[in-house]
């Protein structure tokens, strides 16, 4: 018997019509034969509710408080579905992430998970119960409730698919699959029938939205076959698994786009050894993350060192490179939050030469400037002014031909 994991996000358990109509959906998958195990979200704009309630009692809410408050969006949901299940004749029982213990570290707010008891579930599905989990939460190893950070209920459907060596874990949302880029900028934007663990992370990282960027992770390191389809309307969806090398694979998969990165750009810093070490170690001492690093060619032993980092931490990052900059006798430092972060990713780079050149060829015809590159192995960034993302993102959804289904053997 095969066993399945279905997780439903915040628009798929929207209303009470929404969580009968998720009810029917896994009754019919019960009634194929499998046995299931659901994930669901809070009901959408909950988590923010609750969220917003915090901050008007206090104005820097206890990450433990916050955590014990929008876990209760979850709990909601597991018992309105589980009640909706036995009210079609499917019997079912809802946990609350701790029940089944869940166990995380303990860091409130963005928590990872450590363990699972899949013993519990398994005795469940054996006597013929579908299970209902809360998403997005555990308990510590002292029993406090701790949250999986946004979006973190992907991580939990994973990471039960992984306990229970699930067949497949299906992520049900509101749109029908990953696509080629966001259907809103590109309207020809396709939707794809299957991609890479890689390539899905590299396009989380990017900023695709679809999936917590964790779960892809998760699902790639325990080979979680993971596939991404609407809870509004049948279809394949796609499928994220594993690089089959006897399959054509696209040359280009996705093209993803972030509009809240900044840049940091520290001016006149004296070219000696451990300057990026000065710079970067107070950044990431305050925990902020840095994506992309440009250190430029030094002249008169002055170099400029610039990198990116989330917009949100932009103040905080400026104000704490302050002494760092007369430390180091550098001029000044600067910020630039009108920056839009382009990113091609496809395994088929990795053996064709030339897709670098064809991106900034295509950039330069539109005459959008380019202001930093980075790339992997099967990724390719730059950054640019925002102001013309959505036409670099089109430009190059047609320059690749993404509209279409191109192939070639990799
Ligand atoms: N309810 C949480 C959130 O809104 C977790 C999730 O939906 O996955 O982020
Ligand atoms: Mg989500």
């Amino acid at each position: 018997m095969s066993l399945l994991v279905e997780k439903y996000g915040g628009t798929s358990v929207g209303s009470v019509e929404r969580i009968r109509a998720v009810a029917e959906n896994v009754a019919a998958s019960a009634g194929q034969g499998h046995q299931v195990i659901v994930v669901v979200s809070a009901m959408s704009g909950e988590t923010n509710r609750l969220l917003a309630l915090a901050d008007e009692v206090h104005k820097d809410p206890p990450a433990r408080e916050i955590d014990v408050l929008v876990s209760t969006g979850e709990q909601v949901t597991i018992a309105l579905l589980s009640m909706a299940l036995d009210d079609i004749g499917v019997k079912a029982r809802s946990y609350t992430g701790g029940q089944i213990r869940i166990l995380t570290d303990d860091i409130h707010g963005r928590a990872r998970i450590q363990s699972i008891d899949a013993a519990k579930v398994k005795s469940d599905l054996d006597k013929g119960r579908v299970v209902v989990i809360a998403g997005f939460q555990g308990v510590d190893s002292l029993n406090n409730i701790t949250t999986l950070g946004r979006g973190g209920s992907d991580t939990t459907a994973v990471a039960m698919a992984a306990a229970l060596n699930a067949d497949e874990c299906r992520i049900y949302t509101d749109v029908d699959g990953v696509y080629t880029t966001d259907p809103r900028i590109v309207p020809e934007a396709r939707r794809l029938d299957r991609i890479t663990f890689e390539e899905m992370l590299e396009l989380s990282g990017a900023g695709a939205k679809v999936l917590q960027i964790r779960s892809v992770e998760f699902a790639g390191k325990y080979n979680v076959p993971l596939r991404v389809l609407s809870s509004f309307k049948p279809g394949p969806g796609t499928l994220i698994t594993y690089e089959d090398k006897s399959m054509e694979q696209p040359l280009i998969s996705g093209i993803a786009c972030t509009l809240d990165e900044a840049k940091v750009t520290v001016r006149g810093v004296p070219d000696r050894p451990g300057i990026a070490y000065s710079i970067l170690g107070a950044v990431s001492d305050a925990h902020v993350i840095v994506d992309m690093i440009v250190q430029n060619i030094g002249s008169d032993g002055m170099t400029d060192f610039t990198f990116t980092i989330p917009s949100t931490d932009l103040q905080k990052c400026i104000a704490l490179l302050d002494p760092v900059v007369e430390q180091l006798g550098a001029s000044e430092v600067v910020g630039d939050s009108d920056l839009a972060k382009i990113s091609l990713v496809g395994v088929g780079m990795r053996s064709h030469a030339g897709i670098a050149t064809t991106m900034f060829e295509a950039l330069s015809e539109k005459g959008i400037n380019i202001q930093m590159i980075s790339t992997s192995e099967i990724k390719i960034s730059v950054t640019i002014d925002k102001e013309y993302a959505e036409l670099a993102v089109r430009t190059l959804h047609k320059t690749f031909d993404l509209e279409e289904t191109t192939s070639v053997v990799v």
